[in-house]
């Protein structure tokens, strides 16, 4: 068998990262403060000019180190930081870049949070945001100005499941001089954004990459330059706004990340069932992994096919009120949780225009197309696919 050409896994799988002592695991490094012997080592460790040794655990931490490593193999970039969600990722990453007065181009169709942050929250440094259908490359074009910094977007967007063309998108960039920044939390190992050109990956952890809905976590890949400072003593957004990852969660992350590449083909096999039931049975279903998904072609450019589709799909039951008595019903059906986020063992769903998209006003949830009766579905890693199917039917005749 020939080798795969990119195979984030394997790049994982091929670190060597012994612990101090042989350890399989490494040891969780339980410090926030690490000693010297020579005090000339502490000021060139602060000064930066002494590589390998940490100093305080905000800055480095060696059980971070360790997870960050694994990441930046992961999306193929020369470095990596790990931070205590996703939104802090997404923020520091955003704000290392921008000043007063600058601008960004943003998907409209991205995740709740995200909007929040740039709708809401940013304005305070004066900085301008414009919102643009991510998969109209005329637009995003022509919605940069001379001070845009970043076209910021998600790799498959959340949660109306567009796809983004990464290659085309970071083209812009580079021709403007700017970076282009993607949330890749839905499609880890599915997609390497920054192979295709993407300057600086972001990850909520808490979702696929964990896999177990025990914390929140993120990550922020790219450039040792750019991780570099972000970590720098005296400007670094990472060091001064201080969301550093607990080293127990990193180390609990780490061992879930090994099991990952199974994850995903599983979530991504009981996802491309489902949607096809989905359909068969006459609902509006929106999945990647349909020939006819307007993203489909620009996702099969770009994907590591082994890991298929992704494990989430949305469907349309039109009213609020049949969206919220469908998923009553599945959970009592032990279909799944009627719960937010994703990336978890068991099916997860919730009416996306009510809960995780919330923050985003009802006329742009209308603009971008996002209808009351949205149900967004991160399928779990069922052995037997067609058994909660068989549940699904039985919760879909209670609600006709
Ligand atoms: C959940 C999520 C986030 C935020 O991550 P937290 O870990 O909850 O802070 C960001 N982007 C996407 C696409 C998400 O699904």
């Amino acid at each position: 068998m020939t080798s795969k050409k990119n195979d984030p896994s394997s790049r994982i799988f091929d670190l060597l990262q012994f612990g101090e002592f042989g350890d399989v695991n490494p040891s969780i490094t339980d410090s926030a403060t690490y000693t010297f012997l020579q005090a000339h080592t502490m000021s060139d460790t602060f000064a930066g000019l002494q590589e390998g040794c940490y100093l305080y655990s905000r800055h480095w931490n060696p059980s971070n180190k360790y997870l960050a490593d694994a990441l930046a193999a992961m999306e193929g970039t020369e470095s990596a930081w790990v931070t205590a969600s996703g939104m802090a990722a997404i923020t520091c990453a955003i704000l290392q870049q921008v000043s007063t007065g600058d601008h960004i181009v943003c998907s409209m169709t991205t995740y709740g949070g995200t909007f929040a942050f740039l709708y809401n929250y940013i304005k305070k440094f004066n900085i301008a945001v414009t919102f643009v259908d991510i998969s109209k490359l005329d637009e995003v074009e022509k919605a940069i100005r001379p001070n845009t910094k970043i076209i910021y977007t998600e790799t498959m967007t959340n949660p109306l499941l567009q796809i983004s063309d990464i290659p085309a998108l970071a083209k812009i960039a580079d021709n403007h001089g700017i970076k282009l920044v993607v949330d890749n939390t839905f499609t880890p190992l599915i997609v390497s954004p920054a192979l295709h050109g993407a300057h600086i990956v972001v990850h909520s952890m808490t979702k696929f990459i964990n896999g177990k809905n025990d914390c929140v976590a993120g990550a922020i890949c790219s450039t040792k330059e750019f991780i570099d400072a972000l970590c720098d003593v005296n400007s670094g957004t990472a060091m001064l706004l201080g969301p550093a990852l607990d080293p127990l969660r990193s180390s609990s992350i780490l061992k879930n990340l090994h099991t990952l590449h199974i994850r995903m083909k599983q979530h991504s096999k009981n996802a491309q069932y489902l949607a096809e039931r989905f359909r068969e049975a006459g609902l509006k279903t929106i999945y990647p992994g349909f020939e006819d998904h307007k993203g489909h072609e620009v996702m099969r450019k770009m994907m590591n096919e082994e890991f298929g589709f992704g494990g989430m799909i949305a469907i349309d039951l039109g009213t609020s009120e049949r969206a919220s008595r469908l998923m009553e019903k599945m959970e009592t059906e032990g279909v799944g949780y009627l719960a937010v986020s994703l990336g978890y063992f068991k099916t997860l769903f919730s009416n996306s225009g009510k809960s995780t998209s919330s923050e985003i006003p009802e006329d742009i949830q209308q603009e971008m197309g996002l209808s009351e009766g949205l149900i967004r579905f991160s399928v779990g890693l069922d052995n037997d696919i067609e058994r909660t199917w068989g549940k699904i039917i039985t919760s879909l005749e209670s609600c006709k």
